[in-house]
């Protein structure tokens, strides 16, 4: 049987932080599926389908990983692709609560589900999509932040 694992998120849009994490659980993980969440997000940058488009150009060529969006709860997404496992990237001590937080939570929804953290190499422990949005809005080069088709794709929405 293969093993699968899910790295649920906003992904608005994805970073060089994002694809590190991809590039680590696709050494472990039969099938790594990266699953862009509705509604994690109050006031996006990119609609759900622009974000998995994203997704899908950064990582194709990257065997064994696959683009998707889901609605509702993590873990009931996670059983439906007959997986047991949510990944999650943490960046700095500020992500731990919140994670800690989320990965008990979703436990306690289903014990099945076990939540795997993958630390970033430390070049990219600082990038948040957030952040570089900001840095996009004051004009900013995104250089070495995320590939030159999705800062192009940011600058076009500002
Ligand atoms: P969220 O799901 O909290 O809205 P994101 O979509 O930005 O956040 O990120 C999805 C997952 O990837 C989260 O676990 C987040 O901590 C992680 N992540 C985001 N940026 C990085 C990075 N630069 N390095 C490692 N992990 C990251």
């Amino acid at each position: 049987m293969k093993n699968i694992a899910i790295y649920p998120g906003s992904f608005d849009p994805i970073t060089y932080g994002h694809l590190d994490i991809i590039k680590r659980a696709i050494k472990i993980f039969d099938k790594v599926i990266v699953a862009v969440a509705h509604n994690s997000e109050k006031d996006p940058l990119f609609n759900v389908s622009e974000r998995v488009e994203l997704l899908k150009k950064v990582t194709r060529g990257i065997k064994g990983v696959e683009i998707d969006d889901f609605q509702g709860l993590v873990v009931d997404y996670v059983k439906s692709k007959k997986s047991k496992v949510v990944i999650r990237g943490l960046r700095m001590i500020s992500d731990f609560e919140f994670e800690f937080q989320m990965a008990l939570t979703n436990r306690k929804l289903s014990k099945d589900v076990e939540t795997i953290f993958m630390m970033p190499s430390e070049a990219y422990s600082y990038l948040s999509s957030k952040l570089i949005k900001e840095a996009a809005s004051l004009g900013a080069n995104l250089k070495g932040f995320v590939p030159a088709f999705v800062e192009k794709a940011i600058k076009a929405k500002l």
